[in-house]
């Protein structure tokens, strides 16, 4: 999936945010733009919250 420009026009992340925040942004990214990978620290977050599947990627 290419970059979602609409979708980054309204979802801006400031340099300030929580990792609360990060956390939501990231996820509402993932499935809404496929610009770039999620960083390696959010996803095991995410994974570890169970809010998202733990793929083999994550695993290496
Ligand atoms: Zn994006």
């Amino acid at each position: 999936m290419a970059l979602n420009r609409e979708w980054h026009l309204l979802h801006r992340l400031p340099r300030t945010a929580t990792l609360e925040e990060r956390l939501d942004w990231h996820l509402a990214h993932a499935a809404a733009c496929g610009c770039r990978e999620m960083p390696e620290s959010i996803r095991k977050e995410l994974e570890a919250r169970g809010l998202i599947e733990v793929t083999p990627r994550s695993l290496r």
